[in-house]
């Protein structure tokens, strides 16, 4: 089973276009779609939610088992909505109910009509997402990875074959962050789950799969494990004093720059060693992720540089 996303579009009434022509094929498993903010991720997102039209393209998802069908996702909505997860960006909550209470209103809504069943699936799910303990406090008492936990719980009514997850360890601290990354973690072997992010680790420490848009447009598909791999011998960094970072600029194809101890740590893309004391990087997923946006590596480009 995959999702098959060809030839997506869309613009906004405003003129903005949010989605230029986007292709991508997305696996069983965990997926990261990366980008900066106003990349697209959240169009995206809706659209393959039925929140949201495209103006051009197609979409589809299956089949979800041997004998049957895929489902076209724009013209099917209905279909795709029974086998739909969705945790949005901003996931409003009710503050005076209870965790129990509120999975439980879900899972009516969501077709759990049998009582015996519905409480097993709840408590279940609880359980799964570490809220158990506190299934009978308020919600308005809960820290954001708590309401993030919930909101996955509610997301995974009814165990869909599509989970989509918009943002979700924005605003979270460090330890809910990886409390959250590992419920994620262990979702996804018999479903397409995709987590769109502006955060790399994310990414990088849970993603199988992943692609790269930016302004509209997937500049990068690929597997984070085999792009890493591809960048070897490529990433250089030195030490310089910010004066004179514009004029290594015109030289060389920096592609990040971070503060260290009030010095500037550069990070250049460059296939032949550039002398003038660089030195080599092994390179991470932020590499392939600022090589990518600076339009030096990604879809075709990795082949014009090969040797
Ligand atoms: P991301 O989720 O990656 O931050 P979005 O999909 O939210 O990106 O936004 C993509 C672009 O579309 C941005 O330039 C944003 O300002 C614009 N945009 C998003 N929603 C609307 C809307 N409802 N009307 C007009 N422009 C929008």
């Amino acid at each position: 089973m995959n999702l098959e996303i060809k030839n997506v579009s869309k613009v906004y009434p405003n003129g903005v276009k949010a989605l230029k022509n986007v292709t991508l094929t997305i696996p069983n498993g965990m997926y990261g779609l990366l980008g900066p903010n106003g990349a697209g991720k959240s169009t995206l997102m809706r659209i393959l939610a039925t929140l949201q039209e495209p103006d051009e393209g197609s979409i589809r998802l299956g089949p979800l088992s041997d004998s049957g069908q895929a489902i076209d996702v724009l013209n099917q909505k209905d279909k795709l909505r029974e086998t739909l997860g969705y945790l949005p960006q901003e996931f409003g909550v009710y503050p005076k109910a209870r965790a129990e209470e509120l999975l439980d209103y879900f899972a009516i809504l969501k077709g759990f009509s049998e009582r015996k069943s519905r409480r097993e699936a709840v408590e279940a799910l609880l359980r799964q997402t570490n809220l158990w303990e506190v299934r009978r406090q308020k919600i308005g008492g809960f820290s954001g990875g708590m309401k993030q936990r919930l909101g996955v719980a509610i997301a995974l009514l009814g165990n869909p074959k599509l989970l989509i997850v918009d943002e979700p360890t924005a605003g979270l601290d460090p330890a809910e962050r990886v409390r959250f990354l590992n419920l994620l973690s262990e979702l996804g072997e018999n479903s397409v789950v995709i987590l769109s992010t502006h955060i790399v680790e994310d990414v990088s420490e849970l993603c199988t799969n992943m692609a790269i848009i930016n302004r509209g447009e997937i500049l990068l598909e690929a597997q984070p494990l085999l792009a890493v791999a591809e960048l070897k011998g490529r990433i250089w960094r030195k030490l310089i004093g910010k004066n004179t970072l514009p004029a290594l600029e015109q030289e060389q194809q920096v592609i990040s720059t971070k503060l260290l101890s009030g010095r500037t740590m550069v990070h250049i893309y460059s296939p032949e060693p550039p002398g003038n004391d660089f030195e080599l990087v092994e390179p991470d997923l932020e590499d392939v992720y600022f090589s990518t946006m600076a339009g030096f590596y990604g879809n075709g480009r990795q082949k014009e540089v090969a040797p």
